[in-house]
């Protein structure tokens, strides 16, 4: 007896392969891989890095400049920033100084 469910099955197994198949014609782009081992990422382009790189960019030149073009600007930023609160305290303590004092 073969039944309707052997020639079901047959069809849904046909499917698959070409499913299969359609899916790795468009481009087998790196999703195979499951296991991620434990890594970092260039901070300027994202590619995976080992864990020790320091600092955390890929070797590119064009990532280097980057990395350091932004680190200058963090500096700068950080700097700025700790100047404006400087100000601001300072503002805040002469404020309530010249309450104090009338
Ligand atoms: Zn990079």
């Amino acid at each position: 007896m073969t039944s309707r469910k052997d020639t079901i099955l047959k069809a849904a197994k046909r499917t698959a392969k070409q499913a299969h198949a359609a899916a790795s014609k468009r481009g087998s782009k790196s999703r195979s891989r499951v296991g991620v081992e434990p890594h970092r990422h260039c901070s300027v382009c994202w590619k995976p890095i080992s864990l020790e790189s320091e600092p955390s960019i890929c070797g590119d030149e064009n990532c280097q400049e980057m990395f350091e073009r932004r680190e200058k600007s963090r500096k700068r930023f950080s700097f700025l920033m700790y100047f404006g609160i400087a100000i601001f305290v300072g503002l805040l303590a002469l404020q309530i100084f010249m309450g104090a004092s009338g």
